[in-house]
């Protein structure tokens, strides 16, 4: 049952630290980041496994060994777990938390129900059942979980002062959205909703990145910023306000020299005319008989509205109907076809990931990055309650 779940310490915790954040700053007190993960499937059944090196599990009040390469099912069983191995039952508990007991080890969890590749989690993982569902909560150091976010956010082999960007973008997300999941008893999920995060990182980059970049977070007027960023903006960023119609003053456009060379910065699709004019009629586009309607429109600069006669269709709506990779693109007619050029890949505000690569590469350091995109921002240390 959810409320005899339901740990007070990390409430109380939660709260104190969302006053202190208010009062003093960005405060946090090296407590673990609690984040549920495999937040988006209804798992009802999961095989953990003790992943280089022994665990040690409790189950309500019993204590028991998972030793290295075992495994234990957990099963929901109403607002209960059933917990047990290939020959005997454990026990059916309220709740199940798993710690490590070698410093190696990590704990693997494969949900069964339904079938979800398996992945490794540092530190210790709580198991309820909440609502027909199992409930999984990682409580994880904040570095640990940092890496995991680069990695499942970005993926290997990038440049290090665009992982250290990277590193205090996730780090920013992290403390200015502690509460995100506060009703449900745990700070962030792991999903794009707050940050992809599926897991241990092993990647010694990465983790350097967050080490190195320790307790930076970007702030505009002593707050957390809202750090988005996307995979290419085509050679110009788009504003928070033309994206959202929510006005941030360091999420502005700006021109971006670095990212037009990179395959993402350009795209194309042909459409039929008469699919075209059809879209367009649904949308309030009337043909006039007496005049040759022109149904191309060149945008060099972002432009937020599509024209043809005396209609306007947001570049934004057009993007989502026809599933485009992005809102910036020019309309030409050719033999036929309507064709569709474009720049860029996602929503084109913050960051563009492939221009801060190739910033990187040119030698510009994670501060550099981060104030050319984010537009008038500073890189603030934490101070840490003790
Ligand atoms: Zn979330
Ligand atoms: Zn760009």
């Amino acid at each position: 049952m959810r409320t005899a779940l339901t740990d007070a310490g990390m409430v109380c915790t939660g709260r104190i630290l969302a006053i202190l954040m208010l009062l003093y700053g960005f405060r946090l007190s090296g407590h673990p980041v609690w984040v549920g993960v495999f937040n988006n499937a209804q798992v009802q059944s999961v095989v953990m496994s003790a992943y280089n090196g022994a665990l040690n599990a409790s189950g309500d009040d019993s204590l028991f060994v998972i030793a290295g390469n075992q495994a234990v099912y957990v099963v929901l069983h109403g607002d209960k777990i059933v917990v047990g191995n290939a020959n005997h039952l454990i026990g059916v508990f309220d709740k199940l938390t798993v710690t490590k007991r070698d410093s190696s080890a990590a704990v693997r969890l494969r949900p069964v129900l339904p079938l979800i590749k398996a992945r490794n989690y540092e530190d210790s993982v709580c198991l309820y059942a909440d609502i027909g569902r199992i409930r999984m909560i990682n409580r994880i150091d904040e570095a640990h979980y940092l890496a995991g976010v680069i990695e499942a956010e970005t993926g290997l082999g990038r440049t290090h002062e665009f992982y250290k960007a990277t590193a205090v973008i996730a780090r920013t997300y992290l403390y200015g959205h502690y509460d995100r999941h506060y009703s449900e008893n745990f700070h962030l999920c792991d999903e794009t909703h707050c940050q992809a995060y599926k897991g241990k990182c092993n990647d010694a980059l990465i983790q350097l990145a967050v080490s190195s970049t320790a307790d930076t977070i970007i702030t505009w007027e002593n707050k957390p910023i809202s750090a988005t960023y996307h995979a290419n903006c085509g050679g110009q960023t788009e504003s928070a306000k033309n994206a959202w119609q929510s006005h941030l003053p360091y999420l502005v456009s700006v021109s971006d020299p670095y990212c037009t060379s990179y395959p993402s910065a350009q795209w194309k699709k042909n459409i039929v005319i008469d699919d075209w004019i059809a879209y367009l009629m649904k949308n309030g586009f009337k043909p006039n008989p007496n005049i040759v309607s022109d149904f191309s429109f060149q945008q060099t600069a972002r432009h937020l509205d599509y024209k043809v006669n005396d209609v306007l269709l947001p570049f934004k709506q057009i993007r989502t109907d026809w599933d485009l990779r992005s809102a910036f693109f020019s309309v030409a007619v050719e033999d036929g076809n309507v064709l569709l050029n474009g720049r860029g890949y996602g929503h084109g505000v913050g960051l563009c990931q492939e221009g801060a690569m190739e910033m990187s590469r040119r030698g510009y350091n994670y501060g550099d990055i981060i104030r050319f995109y984010y537009q008038g921002v500073s890189l603030t240390k934490v101070t840490h309650e003790q």
